[in-house]
Order: structure tokens, then C-alpha cells, then sequence
């Protein structure tokens, strides 16, 4: 993949603040990488500066209408084409809006477990979207857990980030001896945390005491500041850390221009599954791949035909009615039932049995969600149950242990019959070969 230095280019030009050394691009390193590649911006904000210049882009061109606060609810289908999507406003009205080409660019799915770094909206609306009109998922089971966020009681599980430990920060056991390679890849370390937690030698802190605490409070300004406010003083304190759901490496399988199963679908970054990441991505990776690959997938949707369905489905699809449904129920119990059972059935470490009672009780609870959410709180439920029951799925298929994915009853790598992405149609989760992504999809 060449693209990369290109995309960064364009959105240093258009605004982007990398921060740099002596005019330079400044790069830094996190775990498992070899050498310093990592670009950042105002020191430990990359994402929001990214976001910033890029809104600002769009906000700058002409042909580009915003709904914010819209919240997509389903994809409209004709001709097993997808042709469009209803969404929900912000006072609730539902719209139907068709498109020669729909893109879902929902983000993550860290929401499905207890622990997450990830922020509230990370419901993998795009993936539940997508497998609710039958398009495959990829590599569902893959969920990278961070080792590293933040465990004060009643604080956000906000991440420090592993660029900490690449500056030097140690880990250290509540008798305070060091137990791991920090810099190993996320999951060994994660699994390394919740270990010394399950042996009753935690709690685990990060340990910054032994660097320049100039550097340190210059370097990470955002992370020093939030730990400031639940009265952890990064430099001077241990901070206390545990694992948490970070990254969903799997997503809408598509090709590697943003091409899913179905004609008229797209998608890109983390609602996608290109395969890219493997089964553990590298830190860094997706705001990466979110430029490189929605670069590529815009370019396809310009340049495919339109489903044949989309011009005859507008009347169609305005003119249907959605099902009244009577009361609908508070979903918040049944969410934080979904993100606790699946912490712990689908979290860090897995098994055949803990699958399958996970996979019962989402069948249970995918019963009491709303058919037609006529709110967001109630398609984000829905959502939910659907996307931890994909994960599930995938989890149980994949026996044996890799990358992201651990079964301790299935403790080894086993090449020999999983070497390979796994699908998940409507059929049920099959294994295609590492190069065949691009082919599962269009
Ligand atoms: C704390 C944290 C730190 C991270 N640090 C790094 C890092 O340093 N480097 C790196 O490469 N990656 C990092 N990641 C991962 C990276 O931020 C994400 O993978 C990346 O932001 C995904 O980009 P995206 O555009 O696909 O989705 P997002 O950035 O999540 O954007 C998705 C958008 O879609 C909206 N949305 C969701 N559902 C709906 C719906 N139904 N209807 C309408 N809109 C919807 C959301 O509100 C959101 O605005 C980090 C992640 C976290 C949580």
C-alpha cells in the first residue's frame, strides 16, 4: 500500500496540523512497531485534528449537505440491490433519502462490551446495518483489546495511549515489579494485565516516575489533563490502567476499494473489513486506513454503475409505512445486559461453552428489541444484539487462538485449519483464504 504518504500529504494541505521537528514531519513509535513511523498532531490529539481539518473541508465544498445529529437506522433494499438508507433526525422524524451509492463510515463497535475506551456512538450501527440487509461480515471475532485505559471508579475508561510506553513507561503489578514487554503486541499485553488482575497481584498501574516530566506533560497534554481530573498526576503518580475493547478489526467484508457483497454498498474505515489489519491491528493503522480506504471507496462509487433499482425504488420506498409499533422500552437495562454478558463471554479470553450460552441469551434478548426503533437509543440496542451476536458467531467458528481472538480451549494457532479471514453470510461464518477478501466482495 503506497497511498499513504499521499492522503497525508493532501490533508496536511488542507489543514491538518502534523506537528513537526525542525519542519519536518515529527514520527514517534507504539507497540510492536520496529521504527518510528507514527505521525501526530498537538502532541496526543491526532484523530480530533484530523476530523477538524477534514469538517472544515467538506464544510468548504459546495456539493456536500450535512445532517448532523442524523442517526441512520436501515438501508433501503430493491432488487437485492441497496439503494438508499431511512435515518432519524434529531427531533426523531424519519427520512428516506436513495442514493446510486450509499457509503457506512460508522466507526467501531467497542460499545458491545462492558470496558471500552471507545466514545458512546461506537454501536456498530454500519456493520448491524449491513448484516440486517444481508450483506457479509469479515472477521468479526477479531476485537483488539487495549492494555492500557484508564481505571479510576467512575471515570470513563479514557485510553492512555500506548504511545506512553513507547516513550518508556513501565507496567507494574501492585507489588510494584514490572511483569511484561510493554511494547509486545496489544493482546499479549492486555492478556498479561488481566492475568496479574485474576491472581488478586493487581491493581496494575503505568508508571512515568523515572521520565522527564517536562516531556511528558508537553508530549501528552490531553492524557496528563484528563488524568489531572480524576486526581492522577501522570508524572508523579502510578496510574492505575486496565484492559478495555478498543478495535474491531472485522467489519462489512468489502474489496479494497469499499466494495461490500451488495451492489449499491460500500464502506470504509472501522465499519469495514478489508482484512488489512489481520487479526491484531498495528497501532496507528486505521486513521490510516480511514484516509487511504475512503479515498478508494469514493473513487469506486464514482466510477461504478448505479444499481439498476435505484431510479424505479424512490416511489417505492417513500411511499411504505413503517409498521406503528405500540410502547417503546427504555432499552438502557437490556444494553447494559448485552455489554456485560458479552465482557465476559467475548472479551479477552473465550470458550466453546461461554460462546454458546452468549449466543443463547442474545437470541433471548434480540427478542425484546424494537422491529422499527423509532428512536436512537432503541436502534443502537438493536444494533448492539446484532453485531455481539456476529462477534459471538465468528468467535465460536474460529477454534483456536490468534491475534485478537484467544479460546482457552483452543490455546494454539492451528494454520492448518484457519489460516485464513472468516466469512460471515447469511448461511453462518465460513473460512475464505487471506488473499480472497477481495474477491467475497461485489
Ligand atoms: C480513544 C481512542 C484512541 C485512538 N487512537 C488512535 C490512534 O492514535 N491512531 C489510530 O490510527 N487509531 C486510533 N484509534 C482508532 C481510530 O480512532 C478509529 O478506528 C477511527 O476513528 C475510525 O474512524 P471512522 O471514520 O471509521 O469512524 P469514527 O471516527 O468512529 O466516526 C464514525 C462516525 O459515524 C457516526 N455514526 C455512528 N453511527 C451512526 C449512525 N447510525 N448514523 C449516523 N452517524 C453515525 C459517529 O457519530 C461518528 O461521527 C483510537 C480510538 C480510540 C477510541
Amino acid at each position: 500500500m503506497e497511498e499513504g504518504p499521499e492522503r497525508i500529504r493532501e490533508l496536511a494541505a488542507w489543514g491538518a496540523r502534523f506537528d513537526r521537528e525542525g519542519g519536518r514531519f515529527h514520527f514517534t513509535r507504539e507497540g510492536a512497531h520496529s521504527r518510528n513511523r507514527v505521525l501526530h498532531a498537538l502532541g496526543d490529539a491526532t484523530g480530533w485534528e484530523m476530523v477538524r481539518a477534514l469538517l472544515d473541508r467538506a464544510q468548504r465544498t459546495a456539493r456536500v449537505s450535512v445532517r448532523s445529529f442524523a442517526c441512520s437506522v436501515d438501508l433501503v433494499l430493491a432488487g437485492g440491490a441497496v439503494v438508499g438508507c431511512r435515518f432519524l433526525s434529531e427531533s426523531g422524524a424519519e427520512t428516506t433519502v436513495i442514493a446510486r451509492a450509499t457509503l457506512l463510515a460508522t466507526g467501531g463497535a467497542g460499545m458491545v462490551f462492558a470496558e471500552t475506551t471507545n466514545p458512546p456512538v461506537a454501536t456498530g450501527d454500519g456493520m448491524a446495518m449491513a448484516r440486517r440487509a444481508g450483506a457479509s461480515l469479515l472477521d468479526m471475532e477479531f476485537v483488539q483489546f487495549h492494555p492500557t485505559a484508564l481505571a479510576v471508579p467512575g471515570a470513563p475508561r479514557f485510553l492512555v495511549s500506548e504511545a506512553v510506553r513507547g516513550e518508556g513507561a513501565y507496567l507494574r503489578n501492585g507489588a510494584g515489579d514490572r511483569f511484561t514487554e510493554e511494547l509486545a503486541p496489544r493482546d499479549q499485553v492486555a492478556r498479561a494485565i488481566a492475568r496479574v488482575n485474576r491472581a488478586g497481584r493487581g491493581p496494575v498501574t503505568l508508571d512515568l516516575r523515572h521520565l522527564d516530566p517536562d516531556h511528558i506533560r508537553s508530549r501528552f497534554p490531553r492524557i496528563a489533563a484528563t488524568c489531572a481530573r480524576y486526581g492522577v498526576d501522570l508524572t508523579s503518580d502510578p496510574v492505575p490502567v486496565t484492559p478495555a475493547a478498543h478495535y474491531v478489526m472485522g467489519g462489512v467484508a468489502t474489496d479494497l476499494s469499499g466494495r461490500s457483497t451488495l451492489p449499491g454498498l460500500y464502506a470504509a474505515g472501522e465499519a469495514a473489513g478489508t482484512g488489512v489489519h489481520g487479526a491484531n491491528r498495528l497501532a496507528s493503522n486505521s486513521l490510516l486506513e480511514g484516509l487511504v480506504f475512503g479515498a478508494r471507496a469514493s473513487e469506486a462509487m464514482a466510477a461504478d454503475p448505479a444499481p439498476a433499482a435505484a431510479g424505479a425504488s424512490l416511489a417505492a420506498a417513500s411511499g411504505k409505512r413503517v409498521p406503528e409499533e405500540g410502547r417503546e422500552v427504555d432499552p438502557a437495562g437490556l444494553v447494559a445486559t448485552v455489554r456485560r454478558r458479552a465482557w465476559d463471554s467475548l472479551g479477552l479470553e473465550r470458550d466453546g461453552a461461554g460462546l454458546r450460552g452468549l449466543l443463547d441469551d442474545l437470541a433471548a434478548l434480540g427478542t425484546q428489541v424494537a422491529a422499527h426503533p423509532r428512536r436512537r437509543a432503541a436502534a443502537e440496542a438493536r444494533n448492539l444484539v446484532v453485531v455481539a451476536e456476529a462477534m459471538a458467531a465468528g468467535a465460536l467458528f474460529r477454534e483456536e487462538s490468534r491475534g485478537g481472538h484467544f479460546r482457552t480451549d483452543f490455546p494454539e494457532t492451528d494454520d492448518a485449519r484457519f489460516l485464513g479471514h472468516t466469512l460471515l453470510t447469511t448461511d453462518g461464518p465460513r473460512l475464505i483464504p487471506v488473499d480472497a477478501v477481495a474477491a467475497s466482495a461485489a
